[in-house]
């Protein structure tokens, strides 16, 4: 049995530190709401008062966290001063490359095996133990980190080197985000042409306007019934969460000198989305703002 301290236990880590205890691993969990922790706990994992606690004796700790600040103060403050020397330290949060990178080379300098290993599949993915992680770390640590992994994971690939996880998740979220745009655009369309929604659904799934977006997370309620279109675009991905990641996309493509202005479109309308009143809901709820209903009159 592994010990494993999992902190960040919301929309994605909550599932995730689920599946851990499904496996059999002792989970000590910790979260800063109180809902959270209790959701962990219902779910068979152990409930520390502090992260510092929760990695104390863990053979392996998994954050889940919003962002680079957080992933950033949670390892300087509590993880690497706490945490059990040889323990594999795994991030799975979304967060920029430097931030990856500089936690990386204080955790290594610190003696512990480090890796990014952001995910992809959603808060369906998560609870359903089918995520895909995309893992920077060395090679030589790769299959440690996989091991751990396992619980969480349909696909668990190596992207290289620190912060490799992070490119490639950023990359994968620009797909994400101007397919989603591009989805609800034509949800709208095909409404304002009398065509019915369903019908467009049925049709598209079967020809070259599929993607996961529409699928996997359609933005009208009906098709898809694990979607949040079906509880009002409550849990899921917040746009907010969206709109970082489209953020840190542009912020490597200008540091980069790459094009990418379906990335910068994709980061404006969410950002507008965000501004008026949207970025606490589901990504996929910017189906809204096409149809005209946002902001509400
Ligand atoms: P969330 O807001 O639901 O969960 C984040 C959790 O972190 C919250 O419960 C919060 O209380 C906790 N937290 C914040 N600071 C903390 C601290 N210092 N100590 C302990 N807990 C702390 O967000 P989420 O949707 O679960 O996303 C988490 C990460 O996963 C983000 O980086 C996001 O971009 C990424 N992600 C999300 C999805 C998705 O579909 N939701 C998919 C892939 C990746």
């Amino acid at each position: 049995m592994t010990r494993v301290a999992f902190i960040g236990l919301g929309n994605m880590g909550g599932g995730m530190a689920a599946n851990q205890a499904k496996a059999g691993h002792e989970v000590s969990a910790f979260d800063l709401s109180k809902a959270a922790v209790d959701t962990a706990a219902a779910a068979g994992c152990s409930v520390a008062t502090s992260a510092a606690e929760a990695v104390r004796d863990a053979d392996a700790v998994i954050t889940m966290l919003p962002a680079g600040q957080h992933v950033r103060a949670v390892y300087a403050e509590q993880i690497l001063p706490n945490a059990r020397p040889g323990a594999v330290l795994i991030d799975c949060s979304t967060i920029d490359v430097e931030s990856a990178r500089a936690v990386a080379a204080q955790a290594k300098a610190a003696g512990f095996r480090f890796a990014d290993a952001p995910v992809s599949g959603g808060q369906a993915g998560a609870e359903a133990g089918t995520l895909a992680f995309m893992v920077g770390c060395d090679e030589v640590d790769f299959a440690a980190v996989e091991a751990v992994i396992g619980p969480m994971s349909r696909a668990t690939i190596r992207a290289g080197d620190h912060g490799a996880g992070q490119a490639a998740k950023i990359c994968n979220n620009m797909v994400l985000g101007a397919t989603m745009i591009a989805t609800c655009e034509a949800f709208a369309l095909a409404e304002k042409l009398g065509l019915e929604p369903e019908r467009f659904f049925e049709i598209a799934s079967k020809s070259s306007g599929q993607s996961w977006s529409l699928t996997s997370y359609c933005p009208w309620p009906g098709p898809v019934p694990a979607a949040p279109s079906n509880r009002g675009y409550e849990g899921g991905f917040a746009t907010a969460m969206m709109l970082k990641d489209l953020k840190l996309a542009q912020e490597a493509a200008a540091k980069a000198g790459a094009a990418t202005p379906l990335g910068a479109q994709a980061e404006g309308l969410y950002a507008l989305f965000d501004r008026l009143g949207g970025g606490a809901k589901d990504f996929s709820a910017i189906l809204e703002l096409f149809r005209g209903n946002i902001p509400a009159n």
